[in-house]
């Protein structure tokens, strides 16, 4: 985005007062002749002749002939419609002058800038209706498993709840994408090839959960392989193991394993990244903070990070201190929602209590993005 004009366009008033010549007020208090008055979305009136002064108001054109504005509470009226200015002014006082904040001509904002609320102004401020910008991916997000029930209706034997569906939905949505739910499929190659070509076609990425492991039902690895390419990794880090990766025509589809805490721990390795990545975004990993631990974060040696859910708060001291946010299996779904960072301790014995660990920050407190709808 260039300007196409000069943001303010015409130098005004910053306060209620007197637009006056600060030559004339070198030797205040001095009496100057009201010669008219102007406010706020009129042109420039009458011009400021020496031993003058306009009465202006807040965002009124500096009146030809001044170069100084000096605020109401600084002056006091006198007989015959003048007034004294106490105060010796100097040129440019309270003036906001053309262009002040955007010149003609001037970058604005380079490609990839993310419109905030203050983007969208600027934008206003320079009568700028359109801009281009890069659409939101459309992230299709398919559940997969036969022990799936969608909802709050009774559970069957053997039944759980699909609980990686919204979650993975609302995490695209947090990521600035469209997210489309594709819904559920029971671990059947047929109907499960069938969803992801049907989802492929619709949508610029997949995230499928489940069916990703080495279980004689997980039918997501064989379908990315009919379907397109595929790859397959057993990554070395503690939730997150499995991850299928398959492109089916041109969308890419991110294969996240089925266990909660796992889906969402892979959605922020992989998917989020990439998702970022697609939609024009250089910035592609959340902020990495290193963060006291505030309790001894044990494991053991097993050659893989571990990404531990913790509560990550700024304490008195102005560093980052994390604490655990509850139970670290990959079912423990409550512990992950409750986390807003992961601590990646690394292979090893783990971390004491009182060492630094690199945190991976999800979220603030006041973060609202991954409540927003698609
Ligand atoms: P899978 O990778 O399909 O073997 O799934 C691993 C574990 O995650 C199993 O205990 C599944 O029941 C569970 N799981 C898979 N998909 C979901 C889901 N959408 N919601 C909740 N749990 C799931
Ligand atoms: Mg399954």
């Amino acid at each position: 985005v260039v300007a196409g004009e000069d943001v303010p366009p015409f130098a005004n008033s910053a306060m209620d007062g007197y637009a006056v010549r600060a030559a004339d007020t070198v030797s205040a208090p001095v009496r100057l002749d009201v010669v008219g008055t102007t406010a706020a979305g009129e042109p420039p009136g009458v011009a400021v002749g020496r031993g003058q002064a306009v009465r202006i108001m807040t965002g009124a054109p500096v009146p030809p002939g001044a170069d100084a504005v000096v605020m109401v509470e600084r002056t006091r009226s006198a007989p015959d419609g003048a007034v004294v200015v106490e105060v010796a002014a100097a040129p440019g006082d309270h003036v906001r002058g053309a262009g002040d904040d955007l010149r003609t001509g001037q970058a604005v904002f380079p490609p990839g800038t993310v419109l905030s609320p203050g983007h969208l102004g600027v934008l206003a401020s320079l009568g700028c209706e359109e801009v281009a910008v890069v659409p939101r991916a459309r992230v299709g997000v398919l559940s997969t498993g036969d022990e799936l029930v969608a909802g709050g209706g009774p559970l069957q034997p053997g039944q759980i709840r699909d609980s990686n569906r919204p979650t993975l939905l609302a995490l695209a949505a947090g990521a600035g994408c469209a997210a489309v739910d594709l819904g559920l499929v029971g671990d059947d190659e047929d109907a499960l090839a069938a969803a992801v070509e049907r989802g492929a076609a619709g949508c610029d990425a997949l995230i499928t959960s489940g069916g990703v492991s080495v279980g004689d039902f997980d039918y997501v690895k064989a379908v990315l392989d009919r379907l397109g390419r595929m790859q397959w990794w057993q990554v070395a880090v503690r939730p997150a193991k499995p991850l299928a990766f398959g492109v089916v025509g041109t969308t890419p589809v991110f294969g996240l394993p089925g266990n909660p805490v796992s889906s969402m721990v892979s959605f922020e390795l992989f998917a989020r990244p990439a998702l970022r990545r697609m939609m024009g975004h250089t910035d592609l990993d959340r902020p990495r903070v290193a963060a006291v631990a505030d309790e001894d974060l044990r494991r053991s040696p097993d050659g893989k990070l571990h990404l531990v859910r913790v509560v990550a708060t700024v304490a008195g001291d102005g560093r980052w201190h994390v604490r655990p946010s509850g139970g670290q299996g990959s079912h423990l779904l409550h512990a992950m929602a409750l986390a807003n960072a992961l601590a990646a301790v690394p292979d090893g014995t783990g971390v004491e209590a009182g060492a630094t660990v690199e945190t991976w920050l999800l979220r603030s407190g006041q973060d609202e993005d991954y409540l927003r709808s698609p």
